[in-house]
């Protein structure tokens, strides 16, 4: 698949899915924006994904996607550094799980802040830049999403929001040429998952038909075709990624 001089943001692109997909268009020839909270992991990253992609542009900015006017800058900058926008990854996202009977207004509010309001704010900063280039939007929203999970209401809601302004938003940009479609992972092997206890990973495993996790370039490659030209006629769509984990 070909990003050639596309230049595509990657939201929470510092480690994990994210930086997969940041490397995965770099090797696909586009120009990158790494955006991503962590201020310290974001240089690691651009230098990684540079030795991945050598000769390719590669920028890291510190952002945080719950807060508007740190997204607003950082599209600010970007826009000025690469000169235009084709492509925008929504992929930063957290966990905070109780079940209900737990579940504080904190957890409620920062995975809401973050995976449903961070979704907001990244692409209403951008979508003037979208509207540009007539670019493309991928969103990464969860199995979650489409199904609810235990201990997850704050995670559920929020992914489940993303799909729906998903939608929304390719009834609106759609007619204008850009595209905005989501991706489902079902339970990859990130930094998120590491505090699941064994024995439910197990039983995890044991409901996904190919009977292991995904790999974060496994995601990855799913995205980089949704951003690709190839992808031209597929607009609104909801993408598992999940090894069957859903059926
Ligand atoms: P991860 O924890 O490894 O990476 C998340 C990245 O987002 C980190 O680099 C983190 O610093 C960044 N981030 C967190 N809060 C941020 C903020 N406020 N502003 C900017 N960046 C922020 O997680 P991951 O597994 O790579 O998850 C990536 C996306 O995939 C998330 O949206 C997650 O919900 C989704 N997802 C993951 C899985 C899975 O099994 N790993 C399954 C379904 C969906």
């Amino acid at each position: 698949m070909n990003l050639t001089d596309k230049v595509i943001i990657v939201t929470g692109g510092a480690q994990g899915i994210g930086l997969a997909i940041a490397e995965r268009c770099a090797v696909a020839g586009a120009s990158v924006a790494i955006w991503d909270l962590r201020a310290d992991a974001i240089e690691a990253a651009v230098d990684q994904v540079r030795a991945k992609a050598p000769g390719v542009e590669v920028a890291g900015y510190a952002v945080d996607v719950s807060d508007l006017a740190s997204v607003q800058a950082a599209a600010k900058a970007t826009r000025e550094h690469f000169g235009r926008v084709n492509g925008l990854v929504n992929n930063a996202g957290v966990v905070a799980d109780a079940q209900l009977t737990k579940m504080s207004e904190a957890q409620w509010d920062r995975v809401i802040d973050i995976n449903l309001k961070g979704v907001f704010n990244c692409a209403s900063a951008n979508v003037d830049a979208l509207l540009a280039t007539a670019g493309a939007m991928v969103n990464i929203s969860s199995i979650v999403g489409l199904s609810g999970n235990f201990g997850q209401t704050n995670y559920a809601a929020a992914k489940a929001g993303v799909l729906a302004m998903t939608k929304t938003w390719t009834r609106e940009l759609g007619r204008k040429g850009v595209r905005c479609n989501a991706v489902c992972p079902g339970f990859v092997n990130t930094h998120i998952v590491k505090d699941i206890p064994a024995p439910v990973v197990e039983e995890m495993l044991n409901m996904i038909p190919q009977r292991r996790m995904g790999q974060p370039s496994e995601i990855a490659s799913a995205v980089v075709f949704l951003l690709s030209d190839e992808a031209s006629y597929i607009n609104g769509a909801t993408l598992e990624v999940a090894g069957g984990l859903t059926l």
